[in-house]
């Protein structure tokens, strides 16, 4: 790691435990130990927010394990959607090259409505956007259909500061499928609904844009997730129906479903922890690809309120690129407040 990035790191932690940097430009376990100092940035950088960061002192009581409670609407839908996915595949070689590369544009949109719309901009409030971003990406979290921006920010809050307890809502202890996708097929455990509903969601709250979520969420997810990536390649450029609903929605709505899921379940269990090992939360470059840059893991968990959820910046991560972006357009869409100077 640069050590010029080491002290920024070290100059920015407000907790007291001992993380664990890694060797000059190694992904690997092990290396000098620094200790996170008071003089915290993040205190002026998103005041409104801190119930992002790890509570170590949580910890699940004794008892036994969790019982299972099928949501079999769920169970049913998500089977439907997977085998319209699969044959979704078999179809590719038969579209139109336009179809593909919609379907593939629509992915980069819907995966940007998640990582630098519900994740980075309004869970962990890393950098400040006005209107016009703000819209677009709201836009763009309903054309990826995973809950509105309130709930998605209310479980990924809980799954910070609760990591690996019963009160994460998809806590990687109960193995990867329970991480990946199990955990949307069962009702949710008490501790999650008890615990996440005391989190602090004010700074949520006061955004108007975020709070009409019951007025344009359904429709809008209705519209942007199914009806116009179906509609488009058939009316626009003579796609066969079956074609445009099984690549362009269901193929492309399961990519981005699984990339995401993949940050869940496979960055919590596989890859390196350079930045903290007493986390779960793992380096994994092939979750980076497919999420749009969202897979340095063990560094997000430990620097939540980091724009660019990554030592790298623009490595393996559009998403930093996008809202990177923005910047030459900074005082008429976007109030940057970053951890650190952009390279
Ligand atoms: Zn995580
Ligand atoms: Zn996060």
């Amino acid at each position: 790691m640069p050590a010029h990035i080491l002290q920024e790191i070290s100059g920015s932690y407000s907790a007291t435990t001992t993380i664990t940097a890694p060797p000059s430009g190694g992904q690997q376990n092990g290396g000098e130990k620094f200790e996170k100092n008071p003089h915290h940035w993040g205190a002026d950088v998103r005041p409104e927010i801190k119930d992002d960061l790890y509570d170590p002192t949580y910890q699940d009581e004794e008892g036994p394990p969790p019982k299972l409670e099928y949501v079999w609407r769920n169970i049913i839908l998500m089977a439907l959607l997977h085998v319209g996915a699969l044959y979704g595949i078999t179809l590719v070689p038969s579209c139109k090259v336009y179809t593909c590369l919609f379907a593939y544009l629509y992915y980069v949109i819907s995966a940007l409505g998640i990582t630098a719309g519900a994740h980075r901009l309004w869970s962990h409030r890393t950098y400040k956007a006005r209107l016009p971003l703000r819209l677009f990406l709201i836009i763009a979290n309903t054309m990826a259909f995973q809950n509105d921006v309130y709930e998605w920010a209310r479980d990924h809050r809980a799954h910070h500061k609760f990591s690996e307890t019963h009160a994460d809502p998809h806590n990687s202890r109960r193995g990867f499928f329970f991480s990946h996708v199990g955990w949307l097929l069962v009702r949710k455990h008490p501790a999650v609904k008890e615990k996440g509903g005391k989190l602090d969601m004010s700074d949520l709250k006061a955004e108007k844009l975020v709070m009409s979520r019951g007025v344009y969420y359904k429709p809008g997810l209705l519209l942007m997730c199914f009806i116009l990536p179906t509609l488009v390649p058939w009316y626009c450029w003579g796609e066969t129906f079956v074609n445009s609903l099984c690549v362009s929605t269901f193929l492309r709505y399961a990519v981005v479903l699984n990339a995401t899921w993949l940050v869940n379940s496979a960055a919590h269990l596989y890859g390196y922890r350079p930045y903290d090992k007493n986390i779960s939360s793992r380096e994994n470059i092939l979750v980076s690809m497919g999420a749009v840059g969202e897979g340095f893991h063990n560094y997000h968990h430990a620097f939540p309120y980091d724009y660019s959820a990554s030592e790298y910046r623009w490595h393996i991560n559009f998403t930093t690129f996008f809202i990177t972006a923005w910047l030459p357009w900074a005082w008429l869409t976007i109030g940057r407040e970053c951890p650190r100077p952009l390279s």
